[in-house]
């Protein structure tokens, strides 16, 4: 067996872990949460943090504001995931995992309900707003997911079965596999904890990277006509109709803006997708990737989202093709300024989700 990971102490501090051990010693009741639109990290932090916690004998209720994609049924406990009507109004502790700010929980946080309670925001976005009443915030670290390993080793849950898959799977998701720039040691010695301890790597890129809906195929097939080229910002954008017109379904055809920043002409790509949120509104979902050493988060901060550096993204209103102008042209204010100021080195700080 692989010894236990050293990255701990360099990523959980002796007084965070003190402090998140006795915020989790006085709760009875405890609701963990992640981000709308869940992805991989989302779904494989918040199933593995119940896992942690039910090792420690207590029984957390775990919601999302939005369905997780039926791909990650395969993680042990997910059908026990509630949504909004789900939660309640009394809980002694919630923990917030991979979301960088408040209005990311979606629905299943209430601020009348649950403002009182105490917050434990557990992240790894270099945008987060700090807005737990106690928050481990770790922007080096590749995925929440990597962040829960240190913790399972500080509380004593072993890496191994259901936790191990849970935590494999965000592992996996927000660094594509291990490929983006913020794969060091450290990540990898991670995975390897895990796969030790049972998760095994091909099943979940199975059920989750290689895998895609014929619909999400055609509508790629019929928006890549269409993207357009300047400045080395590659764009496009994704109507209702459009998505209509080949019955794509939310989360179908998901990543695009990744494929489109692999164009060697581009150092940004940018997708975006109108949508109808719960309640009808139609908003303009922005998703930014940048290559090592541009930096799209911060203009994804500037529109009220957040992310990473290579990986970020916005929720925007208004007409698609207005919405989409603007944000192209602060994307490609921003890599004039990164070209001047000759900050792109050949790796940067590569994350994905
Ligand atoms: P996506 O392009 O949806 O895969 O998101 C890439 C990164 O940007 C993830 O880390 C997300 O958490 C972040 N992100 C995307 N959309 C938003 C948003 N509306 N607000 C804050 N962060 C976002
Ligand atoms: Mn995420
Ligand atoms: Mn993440």
């Amino acid at each position: 067996m692989t010894q236990p990971s050293t990255a701990g102490a360099l990523y959980l501090s002796r007084e965070i872990e003190s402090a998140i051990r006795s915020a989790i010693d006085q709760a009875q009741t405890i609701l963990c949460v992640s981000h709308i639109s869940p992805d991989g990290d989302a779904i494989g932090s918040l199933l593995g943090m119940g896992w942690i916690l039910r090792h420690l004998d207590k029984h957390p209720t775990l919601a999302l504001a939005d369905k997780p994609a039926a791909d990650f049924d395969y993680i042990p406990g997910f059908g026990a995931i509630v949504g909004a009507s789900g939660v309640g109004d009394d809980y002694d502790l919630i923990i917030c995992l991979d979301a960088s700010s408040q209005d990311r929980m979606g629905a299943v946080y209430r601020p009348a309900a649950h403002g009182q309670i105490p917050l434990l925001v557990i992240d790894h976005h270099v945008t987060n707003t700090n807005f737990g009443s106690l928050n481990w915030v770790e922007p080096g670290c590749a995925a929440v997911c990597q962040m829960l390993v240190y913790l399972a080793d500080a509380l004593g849950a072993p890496l191994t079965g259901d936790l191990a898959v849970a935590l494999l799977t965000g592992l996996i998701t927000d660094t594509l596999c291990f490929r983006t720039s913020n794969t060091n040691a450290h990540v990898l010695q991670a995975a390897m904890r895990l796969t030790d301890g049972g998760a095994q790597i091909q099943e979940i890129v199975a059920r989750t990277l290689q895998s895609r809906t014929y619909a999400g195929l055609r509508l790629w097939g019929s928006i890549l006509g269409h993207t357009a080229l300047q400045e080395r910002v590659i764009w496009a954008t994704i109507s209702l109709a459009q998505r209509k017109q080949v019955c794509a379904r939310d989360g179908d055809g998901e990543g695009l803006a990744g494929f489109l920043v692999s164009v060697k002409e581009a150092d940004i790509g940018a997708t975006f997708t109108e949508r109808v949120q719960n309640g009808g509104r139609v908003v303009v979902e922005c998703s930014f990737r940048a290559k090592p050493g541009f930096d799209v988060s911060q203009v994804a901060l500037v529109y009220g989202g957040g992310g990473h550096p290579p990986a970020a993204g916005c929720t925007l209103t208004g007409p698609l093709d207005a919405v989409a102008a603007q944000v192209v042209a602060a994307l490609q204010e921003a890599h004039r300024v990164q070209v001047s100021d000759g900050k792109q080195a050949a790796f940067g700080n590569g994350a994905h989700g």
